[in-house]
């Protein structure tokens, strides 16, 4: 949790929380451009979407299609925008990461249109390089470290009859 940050103080308030499980919360912004309009967050502080780990970012996609599909069933609309506001070119204005889940409706109004640029054939295949050559160590990614495996006393989840010791407990106990 960082302090300064308004988003950790939310999760950590629980006020306006529609989902949240061990990584991800959801809430309801409280600057809202439609009626629902729900921010997920990771729970831990990044930044930027580049910071969070891989197995975070798996996690918090699959989960906003299913919140976007409760939006969907319990709003009753026609239609969700996905945002992330990634870098503050993009109008990131906080510094946790997120993914807005707007819900929308024929004719609210919402505008996230944009016209149309023209580019030309050189830029076309300028850009089109250039991304391809980055693009060619997408691949590898993080998995989640799995924590160890939890050593308990065997000997009192061993059920055994009186007079019959079981198989697993002569094991434990041959064990110097
Ligand atoms: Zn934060």
């Amino acid at each position: 949790m960082n302090k300064d940050c308004r988003y950790c103080q939310k999760i950590f308030s629980g006020k306006e929380k529609v989902y949240e499980d061990e990584k991800v919360v959801a809430v309801l912004s409280d600057s809202p451009s439609a009626y629902g309009h729900i921010i997920l967050m990771p729970k831990e502080h990044y930044p930027i979407m580049e910071q969070v780990p891989d197995f975070i970012i798996n996690h918090i996609f699959r989960i906003a299609n299913k919140i976007s599909i409760a939006a969907f069933e319990a709003l009753h609309v026609q239609g969700t925008n996905l945002l992330v506001n990634n870098g503050i070119a993009a109008g990131q204005d906080s510094a946790h990461f997120m993914i807005h889940i707007i819900p929308r409706r024929e004719g609210d109004g919402l505008n996230l249109q944009w016209t149309p640029k023209q580019l030309s054939e050189e830029e076309m295949s300028t850009v089109e390089l250039q991304l391809k050559e980055n693009a060619k160590t997408i691949g590898q990614f993080q998995k989640e470290k799995t924590a160890p495996i939890e050593i308990r006393d065997t000997k009192e989840k061993i059920e055994s009859k009186p007079g019959e010791e079981s198989y697993l407990l002569r094991k434990v106990r041959r064990i110097p």
